[in-house]
């Protein structure tokens, strides 16, 4: 098998509420620079493992390792400068900043871990630098003076990719990046996550199927804490497990 390494990989993970097993020993690999979905029906247990994935939930049971680094007991913080980062669900922007502010915010995070590389004032006019250059990537350089909550829905989640992005993550996880959007926003963030994920790894939760044909690599189906199916969107689409217990026919 020549299969890269994966770059996270969870093995056994459970994760219990009481004595409801919201997680029930879910295996997963993603490999590098996949664009990686994992879909299920309502209540599955895929915030939950993401909350797990990302530290913000304690295992009950498992084991995570993220690019080589066994992750199982490590703070979230530290996750994060290993690389691996959760966007969209939670808003990471803050309402009253301007775009360009809210980016600063967000770069200032990822160099206040460098300490040699953080020095105040030599560093203020490189941060704009670079948070102008993010904010091209997202399209939004014209509106960098533009405080956040003014902006339009679909521009704040591009703000959103923007932060997410100044944290430099090799693993960017989403969870629903498209949720409550119109068709042409959806479009519009579809592209914005392949200009972005170069040399990057995405998992992404998504219940928009078309998305998920268009974008993913790979494709995890959840229900009630367990994996049903993995594979290709074709192979998991005609799959007679996955059509009974996700789209309930
Ligand atoms: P999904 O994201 O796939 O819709 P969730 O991971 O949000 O599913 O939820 C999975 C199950 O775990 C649901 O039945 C939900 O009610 C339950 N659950 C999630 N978080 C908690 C919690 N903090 N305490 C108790 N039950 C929870
Ligand atoms: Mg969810």
């Amino acid at each position: 098998d020549t299969a890269a390494q994966p770059i996270l990989s969870a093995r056994g993970l459970v994760k219990s509420f009481g004595g409801f097993k919201a997680v029930d020993g879910v295996d997963l690999d993603v490999a590098p620079g996949s664009i990686h979905a994992l879909i299920g029906p309502n209540g599955a247990g895929k915030s939950t493992l993401f909350g797990l994935l990302t530290r913000f939930h304690t295992l009950s049971a498992g084991k995570i390792t993220l690019d080589g680094h066994d992750i199982s007991h490590t703070k979230p913080a530290e996750v994060v400068r290993l690389g691996m980062v959760r966007s969209f669900q939670i808003s990471a922007i803050f309402p009253h900043l301007t775009a360009l502010e809210n980016v600063r915010v967000a770069l200032q995070r990822r160099h206040g871990f460098d300490r040699q590389f953080w020095k105040p004032v030599a560093s203020l006019r490189a941060l704009d630098a670079e948070a102008m250059s993010l904010l091209e990537a997202v399209g939004l350089q014209d509106l960098r003076d533009h405080v956040a909550v003014n902006l339009s829905y679909g521009r704040k989640r591009a703000l959103e990719i923007a932060t997410t992005l100044a944290l430099d993550p090799k693993v960017m996880l989403l969870d629903e990046p498209m949720a409550g959007m119109a068709a042409a926003d959806v479009a519009v963030v579809a592209e914005l996550i392949l200009k972005v994920r170069k040399g990057r790894t995405v998992l992404m939760v998504e219940h928009n199927l078309g998305v998920v044909e268009d974008l993913c690599d790979r494709v995890t189906v959840l229900a009630r804490g367990r994996v049903l199916a993995e594979g290709g969107f074709d192979e998991v689409r005609a799959d007679p497990v996955v059509k009974e217990a996700y789209i309930g026919a």
